[in-house]
């Protein structure tokens, strides 16, 4: 006689629940362990928690589909492999995928400072740690395992607003955990902040930046390459050196995490990876607030779209007589405005020769110096604005 297609018990999985998780509980329902039900009920042996939470056997997730009338994709983004390509291109190791993956976008410095490394077997975000994390509040009201705890992607549970700590044991039967005391610091809003947004998402599939929402799997591969610019050896840093330290300082934390040669993020101990995350999250949070030089040609996401206001016709003169009724701007809201201003300008130089060939003389603006304008002419290649606009003459621009 053939097995009932359906089971009659499948407890429902909670939002990102890992599969080995889930199938512990569908387990426990029959009083079994999941290596029972996957032997007698599914036909399977020998497969380990990490193996079905990274990458289960197809046949296997379409069996379970079928078994719990669940959605096979909702069943496949149960393993890591589901999450491919939004969090990973690829879970085979490429010789270029760190490349590919982290030097597509650059938000901290400008493209082609940093050096580009090639880590041999290389795959974002997963380590062969083993690191059992979780959050204490979540497991204390069930024992279930989020798959998005085994990747250090976030630090800290947007539920209960409290760092992940790590843990050994089994948390159905018994768990203990390990945290040291430097893990049970207040959580920084920067980080809270930055984790909902990471939160959004694995949940959403999308965030919600200052500028315009994201897709979830540009969002993994900007906060990737923000941690590899974190981590970048000192001296591809240039002028902005003091910029970075200054993010260090006021995350309270060793420049570079105290890193003294390159490693890639996912081989380091997860202490360094929460001083790099935690780093991350305020580098975020001043690019945003206009307090941090950022040269990267995604950081312009992260900041709020600028005022720009349209003339109302109202002299001149007026205006100034109202703007001393309503209170002068700071200098740092001064500062604010023209930053952004010179952003938007220098995202249209990218693709308007005109706008290039104003910006240029308006940087040499009093220096006239063959010196000078090559200066200018090397900030305008880190800043991706076609050097070839400049060369250009009258008629040969394409609106003149
Ligand atoms: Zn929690």
């Amino acid at each position: 006689m053939r097995p009932p297609e359906r089971w009659p018990l499948h407890p429902a999985p909670a939002e990102t629940e890992s599969l080995s998780s889930w199938l512990r509980r569908i387990a426990a329902s029959y009083s079994m362990y999941s290596y029972e039900l996957l032997e007698h009920g599914l036909g399977q042996r020998e497969l380990r928690d990490a193996d079905l939470d990274l990458n289960a056997p197809p046949h296997l997730l379409d069996e379970l589909a079928k078994r719990t009338g669940l959605d096979q994709h909702r069943v496949s983004a149960m393993t890591m492999s589901g999450w491919v390509p939004w969090l990973f291109d690829s879970l085979t190791p490429a010789p270029d995928a760190y490349e590919t993956y982290v030097h597509q976008f650059s938000l901290l410095l400008s493209p082609g400072r940093r050096n580009v490394y090639a880590p041999p077997k290389w795959v974002p975000w997963l380590s062969k740690s083993g690191i059992a994390r979780g959050c204490p509040d979540c497991l204390e009201s069930g024992s279930t395992l989020l798959l998005f705890w085994q990747v250090p992607v976030m630090a800290s549970c947007t539920v209960h607003r409290r760092r992940l700590e790590t843990y050994e044991g089994h948390p159905a039967d018994y768990i203990m955990w390990t945290a040291p005391a430097y893990d049970q610091r207040a959580l920084p809003d920067s980080l809270s902040i930055m984790d909902g947004r990471t939160w959004q998402a694995i949940t959403t599939g999308s965030v919600d930046l200052p500028r315009h929402p994201v897709h979830a799997g540009v969002w993994f591969r900007l906060l990737r390459t923000l941690l590899d610019e974190l981590s970048t050896a000192q001296g591809r840093y240039g002028r902005q050196l003091e910029d970075v330290r200054r993010i260090w300082e006021h995350c309270g934390h060793p420049f570079r995490a105290g890193l003294y040669s390159w490693q890639p993020f996912e081989t380091l101990h997860w202490a360094v990876q929460q001083q790099l995350l935690e780093a991350a999250a305020v580098a975020m949070e001043l690019i945003e607030s206009g307090s941090l030089t950022a040269l990267g040609t995604s950081a312009y996401l992260l900041r709020p779209e600028p005022n720009i206001q349209v003339s109302d016709g109202t002299p001149p003169g007026t205006r100034t007589a109202i703007a001393v009724v309503q209170g002068k701007p700071t200098l740092d809201e001064l500062g604010k405005r023209t930053r952004d201003a010179l952003d938007v300008c220098i995202a249209a130089a990218r693709e308007d020769p005109v706008v290039a060939k104003q910006l240029f003389e308006f940087a040499r603006y009093g220096c006239r110096s063959e010196e000078s304008g090559r200066a200018v002419q090397d900030t305008f290649a880190e800043l991706q604005i076609p050097l070839d606009f400049l060369s250009q003459t009258e008629d040969e621009l394409p609106f003149a």
